[in-house]
């Protein structure tokens, strides 16, 4: 299992949901959540293992107890506004500002089949509102404020440019 970079097509399609939880998939988010770690990410979405399905794994320290497998999530409310700093294991070297809500409410189910109902805020918020985002094809570029877009723009070029290249051999 390897992490998808920017610009592969995967990372740009609408994940499609899970209808059941089995053993295959609890492997997989388990090894979604060791290449997390191994990382150093905080949140890893199935599209970056070039798998398009809705499921996500979170761990930011001492929040949400147990509950890192998130299947299926859905934003159901969104509140305020957050400008955060962000980067992403499918962007190397990138970080910029994004504008974000301040908290949000999150609706899924943990691999046991149990829905959860989860609010919110601060880099909890933003790590859900980033990862969901990602299960839409929604990319932390999109959302960039045009100062951390422009500062970006040669890098993002360059991995165009590089991913190209490969795609031509
Ligand atoms: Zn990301």
């Amino acid at each position: 299992m390897n992490i998808v970079t920017y610009p592969a097509e995967i990372l740009r399609e609408k994940a499609e949901p899970i209808e059941e939880i089995n053993d295959d998939i609890c492997r997989t988010a388990d090894e979604m959540l060791e290449l997390m770690y191994e990382s150093e990410g905080i949140g890893l979405a199935a599209p970056q293992i070039g798998w398009s399905k809705r499921l996500i794994v979170i761990d930011v320290k001492d929040e949400l107890g147990d509950e890192k497998v998130f299947i299926n999530p859905a934003l159901v409310n969104q509140e305020g506004t957050f400008l955060s700093d962000e980067g992403c294991l499918s962007f190397p070297d990138i970080t910029g500002k994004v504008m974000r809500s301040e908290t949000v409410e999150v609706v899924a189910f943990n691999l046991k089949g149990e829905k959860l109902k989860i609010k919110a805020g601060g880099l909890l918020g933003v790590v859900f509102q980033h990862e969901i985002d990602h299960l839409n094809g929604v990319l932390f570029i999109d959302k960039m404020t045009p100062g951390s877009s422009l500062a970006n723009a040669k890098k993002l070029k360059e991995f165009e440019r590089i991913y190209k290249r490969v795609q031509a051999l």
